[in-house]
Parts: structure tokens; C-alpha cells; sequence
């Protein structure tokens, strides 16, 4: 399997190349030459396919050999050694709880993938990677927890000084060892360019191997497809037409990866891409035009993301046509408010507890079933108790603790939001 930038101007990269790269020189996101449709038979028998069995049918195409199939086995075993159960909340919606892994978010599942087959990269070529990623909450402690102790790789996370929650920040910030956090004085935009102009500065990518850990990263974003069919799979035989899925989106990786999905052969008839404040591509799908914005606070602070990088993948996948796009997706967005709502709102309805992503994938599923025949899935992409001051308000009950921090010192450092001074940090390591 070779892989192609979006921009078209670099050559085509293997598996490795593209996921130790991270990113193409000619500042575009790499992407599968192909999208090969799985059999039908796996389709039929998927019901009987445990998690990392899927993962494993999903994921094999796209390594294609360049990590042995055994190793690539386990790496995915150990990636997905939790569970990722469908929950009926009413009678036509169902939510797919994507955070049961060790930071309580889906983005362990991409993390953690790429964690191990770097680890198979770079101990075979014996060389030090440095990975650096920009994150609004969620991808930080997930790299950070993912990459902990991963001999052979340092890991440099920038996230915006005081927009991120106390879990967030403790899981990524009291680590230490191989991972380093800088509290950038700035937004998430600012981080993610500084990442990005230092994947493109030529001294750096001289002077030492950069690679990516953000959803630019494919190996980040393949993985993601396979929980689209594992929820799938969980649904009744009988019951799966006229399927919606709905996915609270920041950066786009996790919608990408679902139409990634749909294009392998899952069955899924229409994406709601669901957005807060932060609706640039919600705008896109209404009026065409892509204006990308400066990121605005929300409480759904993992989707504040003003100019969200995976676009141009979704894109790519509509060949640059956005009335095919709008068929297939419909944006909507969402305030404070209405999140809130829909919290205290479900939960005296059903008990049923949401975090604030997963309630702006659930308000636009309720609005899109309204008058419609048709079953969805929203994405339940956090743990409630992650944002438990949130959460607890609207529901006036005290959640039970999941996570267990120890009051660890934060080990990060105040920094600058100009790229030269990431420049600096990153020559003098
Ligand atoms: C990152 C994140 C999102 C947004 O996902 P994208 O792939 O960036 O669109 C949504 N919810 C939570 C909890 C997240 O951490």
C-alpha cells in the first residue's frame, strides 16, 4: 500500500515512511492510495469477530506486510485491550462509548497504535525519534500516557496555557521520563502551527527525526475505522439499514476515519459531523465556502479547533466536490447552552450519562431523526467524569470516581507562542 499527499506535489511513502514522516514536505496529509472494500463475507460473519479480530481485518490492508502480520496482531491486541460497548439510550439511539480506555477518551485507540509501530520502526532502525504534537486536551494525555516509557522515542506535547481541564493536564503533565509538556501562551491554532512549521523548517528535519503524533499522523487516524464497525457490529443483524452516525468533531480525524469505514464497505448511510461554537466545516457544508476561524472556548474544549487540519483528508474523499460531501454529511453546531441541556435533559430522561462531546453528537442525532425513519449512533468520545464540574451540575448527583490521580507535581513549563522558540527547545534537546 503506498500512500499520497493531499496537496499532490510529494512522492507517494510506504506505511513507514508516512507514519515516521508524519507529514509530506509539501505540507499536505497523507492518505491511503487506496481504500480496498472487504469481503462480504466479512461482513456476514462480523458478528462473530471479537474487537481486535475486526482490527486486525481493517488495519492488515493498509500495513500491507511492512509490519510483520504477527506483530501487527498483537500490536493491535494491546492496543485494543478495552472495551468499546454500544449503549441503547432510547428506543433509536444508541451511543458508542469509545472511552473506556486508560485516559478515558477515544483517542487512546489511535495513540496507542501509533505508540507500538513506532516502537517497531525505530527499534529496528535503531535510530531516536522525537515525536511532537499540538493538543487541545485530549491528545496530549493520550500520546503522553500511550508513548510513556517507549524506549528509543521523546515525546514533546504543546497544549494552550489554561484551556485544557485538570484531568487533561495532570495526565500530561506529571509524567516526566521520555515526555516533555509545554503550556504554550496561546491557543490550540498556535500550537498546531508551531507543529506545523516545524515539520517544515529544514534545519530541524535535519538535525533530528520529527515525527507527528497528531491525527495528521494516518497511523493515528486508520485505526479509528475500526470501532465504526465494531459498533456496527453490535447492533442487530435485522437493524442495521438506514444507519446515522454522528461524530463530535474538533479536528476531523475521528468523522475522517468513519468515511474511511463507509468507503472499506460499512454500511452507513449518512455522518453528522457536530460541531460547538467552532463550525467551520458545518459553514462549509451549508455554503461551500471553507473560512477557517480563530478557535473559540467552549466546555466541549477537545473541539476547539477553529481550522480543523483533516478537512483537506475529507476532502481528498470527495474529490474536492462539495456537493458530493453535503450528501453524505450534514453539519450541524451547538452552543454552551444547548449542551447543558442535553445533559440534564437525557439524564432525567433515561439516567443515562453524557460528557459534553458526546452531547453535541447526541443533539445532532436527536435533530436529524426528528421526522425521519432511520436508527444512528452518536460517539460518546469522553468519559463524563473527565469533566465532572460540567457534568455534575447538570445532573445533581455526584458521579462515581473512575480515575485515580495521585495530586502528581505538574512537571511542564510556561512557553512562548512563536515557533522560533519551539525552534530553540527543540535544537538545544
Ligand atoms: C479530540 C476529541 C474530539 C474531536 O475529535 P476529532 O477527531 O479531532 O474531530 C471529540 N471529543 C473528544 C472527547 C476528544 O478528545
Amino acid at each position: 500500500m503506498k500512500y499520497y499527499s493531499t496537496n499532490g506535489k510529494s512522492s507517494l511513502a510506504s506505511f513507514k515512511e508516512a507514519i515516521l514522516k508524519g507529514l509530506p514536505d509539501d505540507n499536505g496529509l497523507y492518505m491511503p492510495q487506496e481504500i480496498p472494500e472487504l469481503t462480504s463475507s466479512f461482513f456476514r460473519d462480523i458478528d462473530n469477530y471479537s474487537l481486535p479480530e475486526i482490527g486486525y481485518k481493517v488495519i492488515q490492508p493498509f500495513v500491507d506486510g511492512e509490519i510483520p502480520d504477527s506483530i501487527l496482531k498483537s500490536i493491535i491486541e494491546e492496543t485494543l485491550n478495552f472495551e468499546i460497548p454500544l449503549v441503547k439510550v432510547f428506543d433509536d439511539i444508541y451511543s458508542l462509548e469509545l472511552f473506556h480506555g486508560p485516559t478515558f477518551a477515544f483517542k487512546d485507540v489511535g495513540a496507542r497504535f501509533l505508540a507500538r509501530s513506532l516502537s517497531y520502526f525505530s527499534k529496528k532502525s535503531e535510530q531516536k525519534l522525537t515525536v511532537l504534537v499540538a493538543t487541545s486536551g485530549d491528545t496530549g494525555s493520550a500520546v503522553a500516557q500511550g508513548f510513556y516509557g517507549v524506549p528509543n522515542i521523546d515525546v514533546v506535547i504543546l497544549f494552550p496555557s489554561g484551556k485544557i481541564s485538570y484531568f487533561q493536564e495532570q495526565q500530561m503533565t506529571t509524567l516526566g521520563k521520555n515526555i516533555t509538556a509545554l503550556e504554550v501562551n496561546g491557543t490550540f491554532d498556535d500550537c498546531q502551527r508551531m507543529v506545523k512549521q516545524a515539520f517544515l523548517d529544514k534545519e530541524l528535519i535535519e538535525e533530528m527525526n520529527l515525527t507527528s503524533a497528531n491525527s495528521i499522523n494516518i497511523a493515528r487516524l486508520l485505526p479509528q475505522s475500526i470501532y465504526y464497525f465494531y459498533g456496527v457490529a453490535q447492533i442487530p443483524k435485522d437493524k442495521r439499514q438506514q444507519l446515522v452516525v454522528s461524530v463530535p468533531s474538533g479536528n476531523y480525524g475521528n468523522l475522517s476515519a468513519g468515511l474511511i469505514a463507509r468507503q472499506l464497505g460499512l454500511p452507513i448511510q449518512h455522518f453528522l459531523a457536530c460541531s460547538n461554537a467552532n463550525d467551520t466545516v458545518p459553514k462549509y457544508l451549508e455554503t461551500a465556502e471553507y473560512k477557517a476561524q480563530s478557535s473559540v472556548q467552549t466546555i466541549s474544549n477537545a473541539m476547539d479547533v477553529g481550522d480543523p487540519s483533516n478537512f483537506q483528508r475529507m476532502l481528498n474523499l470527495y474529490s474536492g466536490s462539495h456537493e458530493n460531501m453535503k450528501s453524505d454529511i450534514t453539519g450541524y453546531s451547538y452552543s454552551d447552552r444547548e449542551t447543558r441541556e442535553a445533559i440534564h435533559q437525557v439524564f432525567n430522561k433515561t439516567s443515562y450519562v453524557l460528557d459534553p462531546h458526546g452531547a453535541v453528537g447526541f443533539l445532532g442525532l436527536k435533530e436529524y431523526l426528528t421526522n425521519k425513519a432511520g436508527k444512528g449512533i452518536f460517539l460518546e468520545t469522553a468519559h463524563p467524569y473527565k469533566f465532572k464540574e460540567i457534568v455534575e451540575k447538570e445532573i445533581n448527583i455526584e458521579l462515581p470516581p473512575v480515575l485515580s490521580f495521585d495530586e502528581l507535581q505538574k512537571k511542564s513549563s510556561s512557553f512562548s507562542s512563536k515557533f522560533e522558540a519551539l525552534k530553540a527547545f527543540l535544537l538545544e534537546k
